[in-house]
């Protein structure tokens, strides 16, 4: 099976949203990424906890297709971070970030994870995503998130990050910020131009843009797709009548998205859009409860299920 190289960060957060809140719950981008993804493949993660990291959150790390081999403990605290939503779910108002142990985290990768295919840079310090990536020889595809934290303190070492990168995953807020453009088709131009060849841009509620350059003619199942035509794949989010926490749906789409291209080792354009519904599934998931409690006990049949509806709620016959 094809494993993910993701590094990212493993935190506790205290989330207040309109439907409740919670204080010092596992999160972070990595962990709902690897959580995620581990539906579909095996995920090798590269992060760091402090001491006082709890038993039960390593337990469930490791009960699922988690390799912890990259997981260092250092002395300190884990990340933190605080956040809050108001009735617009759509964007988290940040209270407070403490980076704690991940200040002085200077990951050496095992041996093994060093020849990784897929290589998932999840949100955390640009010149980390670099400091990893640099340490795996022969990358096939690699896929980074980031956040408006790093775009405004860190963006020149996220450009340079984002050299390396075939498929940036941001919000629509963030797309926005980074390119200096309010327009988001012109802002995914804009970042083409600065390496990566895909931009999925996640709109909450409103689902997912996906755009690449593409051209007529037959493509090899492991090649991105490439040419001098924009082109734009588009997928509502899951219509749901109880959302309790939006915190980690963008990680979670994240894992199902790359996810599924590593589980099927093709990224071809069909690939790529039945990923972004992968995503979509995943998100959905994630924001039915509080911190992983939906992604813990979800199963590959109520997945499966929920894939067969969004095909069922966006397929449309042509003009006859
Ligand atoms: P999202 O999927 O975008 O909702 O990401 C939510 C997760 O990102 C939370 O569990 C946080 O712990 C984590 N997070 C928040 N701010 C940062 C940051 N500056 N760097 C890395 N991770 C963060």
């Amino acid at each position: 099976m094809t494993s993910i190289l993701s590094v990212g960060s493993v935190a506790y957060d205290s989330v207040k949203t309109p439907f409740g809140e919670v204080e010092e719950v596992l999160g972070g981008s990595a962990t709902y990424f690897s959580v995620s993804a581990s539906f579909f493949s095996q995920v090798d993660l590269v992060a760091c906890v402090g001491n006082d990291f709890r038993k039960q959150d390593v337990q469930l790390l490791e009960s699922r297709n988690i390799d912890l081999e990259g997981l260092e403990y250092m002395e300190g605290q884990t990340f933190r971070w605080k956040g809050e939503y108001s009735n617009d779910l759509n964007e988290a108002q940040t209270l407070d970030t403490q980076l704690n142990v991940f200040s002085d985290f200077r990951p050496t990768l095992p041996v093994r994870y060093q020849d990784s295919s897929y290589v998932f840079l999840g949100n955390i310090d640009p010149s980390l995503q670099r400091q990893v990536l640099s340490q795996v020889q022969t990358p096939q595809l690699v896929i980074c998130d980031t956040m408006n934290y790093w775009i405004e303190g860190h963006f020149e070492a996220l450009l340079e990050t984002l050299k390396s990168v075939d498929i940036l995953l941001v919000n629509d807020a963030e797309a926005r910020q980074l390119a200096q453009e309010p327009n988001l088709v012109r802002g995914a131009r804009k970042i083409f131009a600065w390496g990566p060849r895909i931009v999925v841009i996640k709109r909450g509620e409103y689902g997912v843009l996906m755009f690449y350059m593409d051209s007529e003619g037959t493509q090899a199942e492991d090649q991105l797709p490439s040419g001098d035509s924009l082109s734009v794949f588009g997928a509502p989010a899951y219509p749901l009548e109880d959302v309790s926490d939006p915190t980690g749906a963008g990680d979670s789409f994240a894992g199902g998205f790359v996810g599924y291209l590593a589980g099927v080792n093709r990224c071809d354009v069909q690939s790529l859009r039945q990923a972004i519904i992968f995503g979509s599934v995943m998100a959905s998931f994630c924001v039915e409860k509080f911190s992983l409690d939906r992604l813990k006990e979800l199963t590959l049949t109520e997945i499966e299920l929920r894939y067969k509806e969004f095909k069922a709620m966006t397929q449309f016959e042509d003009i006859p």
